[in-house]
This record gives C-alpha cells, structure tokens and sequence, in this order.
C-alpha cells in the first residue's frame, strides 16, 4: 500500500510518497522561509497564496522523485488541521481533488499525529511509548498506546519550545525561524555565561513554561547593551541550555511516571521516549535528554531532522498507520485538533 501524502498546515508546501514497509519514495519540501522572513513570521494569508502556488509543482515532484505516476498510488493524505486553515484547505482540497478522480481514498491526518507517529517511520518501536512533542505550536509529554490514542500528561502553561527560541531569535536579531539561528549561534558561545532561570525545575507535575524565559533573556539582552554589544553569541548558547534543561527535567517527571504506569502491563518490553517535533531537530537537545533517558533506563529515538521539521512522509505515515479507515470526502478542517481532547489544562493559562 502505497500513499502520497500533503502538508500545508504552516510555512512548508510538502509532498511525499511513502509505502506501508516505511519505504520513502519521495519527501519534497517547498519552504516559505524567504517568504516570511522579511516579516519576522509567518503571515497566514501569505502563506495561502504561496501554498496554492506551489502544491501542484511539488506533488509533481515527488512522483517524479518516486519514478512513479498516479497509477502507483493507492491512497492520498492531507493535513486536515490544526494550523493555518487557509494553507489547510488548500492541501486538502488538492487531496480530495485527486482522491475523487483516481477513486482511492483520502485521509484527513491530524498533523500532530504526523510528529507524534513519525518515531515509528523511522525505527521499529511498538506501543506504548513516551513522546515528546517540541515544535513551533506545541509542547507537550503524552503516552501513546496506538494511533490515535493519546494520553496528554504535561503541556505548555504558556509558549511552546520553538515559539520560545523563535521569539528570543528575534529580539537577538538573529532572525527567522529562530531555532536552526540559535543552535548555530550557540554553537560558538558558553552556555554557563549567562543565568538564566529553569522554570517549573522540580515541579511535580509534567508541565512547561518557556516566556519567562523571554522576559529574562530580554533583560539580560538589555543589560549588555542590547544587539549591537552583547556577546550574542553566549546568549545562545546560554539560552539553548535553559531551553534544554527545562525539557529535560519534565521528560524525567514524566519518565517516571510512565515507568510506574506501563510496569504492570508491559514487563518485558524497554521504555522508550520518541522526541519529535522541529524542535527534537537541536543536536543539544538531543543529547541532553539523552543522558536523562539513559538514567532512567528509556531508550531514545529521534527521527532524522528532516523528519522532526514539517514534513510530507510524516503525513504519508500517519494515513498508513489505518489505511483500512480512510475518511469521507466531506471531512472538514480542523483549526484546531488536539491529540488528547479528554485532557485538562494546567493550572493558570493552559493550552
Ligand atoms: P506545530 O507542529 O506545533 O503545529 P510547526 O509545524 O510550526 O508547529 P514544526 O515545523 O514542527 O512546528 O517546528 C518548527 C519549530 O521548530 C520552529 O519553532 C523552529 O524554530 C524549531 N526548530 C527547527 N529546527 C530547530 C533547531 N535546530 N533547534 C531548535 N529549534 C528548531
Ligand atoms: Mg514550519
Ligand atoms: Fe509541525
């Protein structure tokens, strides 16, 4: 069985083929960077315009990649939220098109599920695991016991990872997006340079909070003298290392009690931790929750980075995960669409 599946929910215009023995035919990816970056972020109308520009060119370009035609296809995927609904739309109305005239089926994919499956495209984990989702919108620990059966223990009490590097890229002048901007500034910075805080260290629970962590590295940005005099550099790395360490230190919380949970019924089996999500693509972030999960015992799997940012294959993967369910035609959008729609929020101003 063989999918082609559609991205398009943010600033990527993807197409990928992929089969259900995880084979990629083909993972194109038309990046708005240019795009956005004179505005600092992504602008949602923008985007739109630019996505209808170019799906038909880049699902164009995965058959060519694959060597293959319509006829190889058996199925057609699309992000059907949540994100920007004028780029969703977009993708999923050329899914459905083709869908309709080749008479195959058509999935309407959660693009979170996308992250949180792609461990599984990669490597061979069986359920449950533990995953990390650190991206541009969403922070979150969950347990996944099958697709489409989440169990959300922890999330963002305020920003996201990448929102967290995005924004304090931009008040560093270090531009957009700020995460691949950050790793590489910090890359010839010290990380003990600067203090700042770890928020939530400690805490009993699984959450995050990432703005105060702004707010201290805009202070400290100020009392250098801002952009022009500050070791920019040390901030980034210093910064990298906070944002490394607060995730650190919750996916241990969160190691622990999955631990606790899965022992009863899975016994034989290794814990493992999938980190996914744009944020999981930092070689920093990687390695720190390395040593975490090597002491409590998980195993760690993290897709190749090209996996980890928004990505077709992933979309393509997730629709392959039940192939034997595909949706109606008349699926409709999902501004938004979370993982866990039964979990409570955190306390104060959860999302
Ligand atoms: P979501 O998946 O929550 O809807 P999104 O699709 O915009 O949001 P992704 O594309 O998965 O998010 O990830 C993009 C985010 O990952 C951005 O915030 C970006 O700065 C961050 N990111 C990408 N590469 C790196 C890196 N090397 N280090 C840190 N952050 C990174
Ligand atoms: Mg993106
Ligand atoms: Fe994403």
């Amino acid at each position: 069985f063989t999918i082609l599946g559609i991205e398009s929910s943010c600033d990527e215009t993807a197409a990928a083929i992929v089969s259900a023995d995880k084979s990629i035919h083909a993972n194109k990816i038309a990046s708005q960077i240019e795009t956005h970056a004179k505005h600092g972020g992504v602008v949602p109308e923008v985007a739109a315009r630019a996505h209808l520009d170019m799906i038909d060119d880049v699902i164009a370009a995965a058959l060519a990649d694959a060597d293959m035609t319509f006829d190889d296809i058996d199925g057609i995927a699309a992000t059907a939220g949540p994100g920007l609904i004028g780029g969703v739309i977009v993708g999923t109305v050329a899914a459905k098109a083709i869908a309709a005239a080749r008479s195959i089926p058509y999935y309407a994919v959660n693009h979170l599920e996308g992250h949180a499956l792609s461990g599984r495209l990669c490597s061979d984990i069986g359920f449950p695991y533990l995953l990390l989702l650190v991206s541009g919108g969403h922070t979150q620990l969950l347990a996944v016991t099958a697709p489409g059966t989440y169990h959300r223990m922890g999330t963002t009490m305020d920003d996201a990872a990448g929102e967290a590097f995005d924004k304090c890229a931009k008040i560093m002048g270090l531009g957009y997006p700020g995460g691949p901007a950050i790793e590489t500034a910090a890359a010839s910075g010290d990380a003990k340079s600067i203090r700042l805080p770890r928020p939530l260290r400690g805490a009993d629970n699984c959450h995050f909070s990432f703005s105060g962590l702004k707010t201290a590295l805009a202070t400290k940005l100020a009392h250098l003298g801002g952009v022009q005099t500050a070791p920019i550099h040390d901030l980034a790395a210093s910064l990298q290392a906070a944002i490394a360490d607060c995730l650190a230190d919750r996916t241990k919380r969160a190691m622990q009690i999955f631990a606790t949970q899965t022992s009863t019924s899975h016994t034989s089996t290794t814990n493992t931790l999938v980190i996914a999500g744009g944020v999981a693509a930092n070689k920093a972030i990687f390695a720190r929750l390395q040593t975490e999960a090597d002491a409590a015992g998980f195993q760690i799997i993290v897709p190749p980075a090209k996996l980890c940012t928004d990505n077709a294959a992933m979309i393509a993967w997730a629709a392959l995960e039940r192939h034997d369910q595909p949706d109606q035609l008349d699926f409709e959008p999902r501004p938004r669409w979370p993982l866990d729609p039964a979990a409570t929020p955190p306390p104060g101003r959860g999302v």
